[in-house]
């Protein structure tokens, strides 16, 4: 069964909390007339939504803040965080307004979140307004994330206007609807923390378990659990960013999802030329969030998170489940290497194997999707394809040792070619959300051609399958294009 949007059953659970933790405050609707850019017709099928209400004149009414369905409770949420390592007292949702949630036939809740909606009592001095640029990026990149498996919020639609949005430049701005079973941050518990109010710690916990982890709900243990959890799937998701080489610009506790999600697309960046120490932030200057610092961040945020809940768990037990983070990260990260590298299981010298690799890549500046992608077409006997990997190098002596090791290696298992390419192929990405593809999409939309989206997104829901009529969105960014820099204002 499928909903019109009046159907659409609306409610708030976190709304239902005491208002200490959010207030309430409409979305403020954009001045010019509102249009739909983009409509995603697979995140409507989660909320059973029928595609056909994006042609509903309503539609656009209400997901650009005009008009409220029966059950909605806006709220934006508060939170702290630690923002470049430095406590920040008060945050919140300064241009997020949590609309309300539904829950789909499946029994799966998702919370609607009308991103760039205007002022809440936590926008600071900021306007509260999302400009296309990044409402775009955020957009493609939730869907890149989710067609790559990795745990991501999604965004419904994508509605822009005329309205005047100042940046370095004057833009316009723009709202996407943002989904998410829950927006609950590190962030969320921080705040509260650090005000000596524990019993709202409590309070908070209490619901989130309730709400996502009821599995845990009835067990003594179940803060010391949740925790193990939420350290659990973090260390997943960092193992998973890290495989298919993506950086969160701006990894602070405030956007860090207590589901594990990944959460907050802003300065984002996929590796290209492989660089260990890349960073996709412009304004992070320091390199705090460089990719290769980015598993030891996330330990660092699951210590903030395991902080706030001492008034819950024993402190010896906190220290546990984040010691647990190391083991958690490393055997996932091994293992999706393992994958990527056409291994059928774990071997000794896979490690050095790797390491060597991305030493000789990071030196030839070989592009990280691109070389894991034709590393499928190696076969187990010296083979003319290698000619077109090796290349890829400065120095060729040095790859040539590295391929005859890495032969030997596969020889070590029992897989053919044909099984190997295929897995490889299910393992490494063709298609990943290169900077300059999604400038090419935020150039194109901000001129009214609004097909490119839907272009690219084709790719990026299945980007591991060969698309050949598309695959001109595989290519590296065109030989001296200057980097797009991206940085924290959007
Ligand atoms: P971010 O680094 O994008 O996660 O943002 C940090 C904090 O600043 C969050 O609390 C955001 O809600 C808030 N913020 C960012 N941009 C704006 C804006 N244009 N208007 C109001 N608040 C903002
Ligand atoms: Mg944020």
């Amino acid at each position: 069964m499928t909903h019109s949007l009046h159907s659409l059953p609306f409610s708030n659970s976190f709304a239902a909390l005491p208002d200490v933790f959010y207030s309430r405050v409409a979305p403020t609707p954009f001045q010019t007339k509102p249009t739909l850019i983009h409509f995603n017709a697979e995140a409507a099928a989660l909320l059973d939504l029928d595609p056909a209400v994006q042609h509903d004149p309503q539609f656009v009414d209400v997901f650009s803040g005009r008009q409220q369905l029966p059950g909605m409770d806006p709220i934006a949420m508060l939170y702290a965080g630690h923002q470049f390592g430095h406590y920040v007292a008060q945050l919140g949702d300064g241009r997020a307004i949590l609309l309300g949630e539904t829950t789909n036939a499946r029994g799966d809740k998702w919370e609607m979140q009308l991103k760039g909606s205007g002022l809440t009592p936590y926008s600071r001095d900021a306007d509260g307004r999302a400009v296309l640029r990044s409402s775009i990026r955020e957009y493609l990149c939730s869907e890149a994330m989710h067609g790559l498996g990795i745990p991501t919020t999604r965004a419904l639609c994508l509605i822009g206007s005329a309205d005047e949005v100042y940046r370095e430049h004057i833009e316009t701005g723009a709202m996407i609807t943002r989904l998410a079973p829950s927006h609950v941050r590190f962030g969320s518990f921080e705040v509260f923390y650090y005000r000596e109010q524990y019993d709202h710690i409590k309070t908070l916990a209490d619901y989130v378990i309730t709400q996502h982890y009821p599995e845990l709900a009835e067990k003594p243990d179940r803060y010391l659990r949740f925790l193990q959890t939420v350290v659990e799937r973090s260390a997943h998701l960092l193992a998973q960013w890290q495989a298919v080489g993506f950086a969160h610009g701006v990894m602070n506790t405030d956007n860090m999802s207590i589901l594990g999600l990944t959460l907050d697309y802003g300065p984002f960046g996929f590796m290209e030329a492989y660089h260990a120490g890349f960073i996709c932030n412009h304004s992070d200057h320091r390199g705090r969030y460089a990719f290769d610092q980015q598993p030891d961040i996330g330990l660092f945020n699951l210590s903030c998170l395991a902080q706030t809940l001492l008034p819950l768990i024993e402190f010896d037990a906190a220290k546990a489940a984040l010691d647990s983070y190391a083991t958690y990260f490393t055997q996932a990260y091994q293992s999706l290497m393992t994958q990527k590298l056409g291994f059928e299981s774990s071997l000794q010298q896979i490690a050095e194997l790797l390491k060597e690799l991305l030493q000789q890549m990071q030196q030839s500046r070989v592009d990280y999707t691109i070389f894991f992608r034709a590393l499928s077409g190696v076969t187990i006997d010296n083979a003319p394809s290698d000619v077109l990997l090796r290349d890829k190098f400065i120095d060729r002596e040095r790859f040539d040792r590295w391929l005859t090791n890495y032969r030997a290696c596969l020889r070590s298992q029992a897989r053919s070619d044909a099984a190997r390419r295929h897995a490889m192929n299910a393992a490494n990405p063709k298609y990943i959300l290169r900077n300059y593809l999604a400038q090419q999409v935020i150039d194109q939309t901000a001129r009214g051609d609004y097909a490119e989206i839907e272009r690219l997104l084709t790719v990026l829901r299945t980007p591991h399958a060969e698309h050949p009529e598309l695959s001109h969105y595989a290519e590296a960014p065109p030989a001296g294009t200057d980097p797009i820099q991206v940085s924290c204002s959007s």
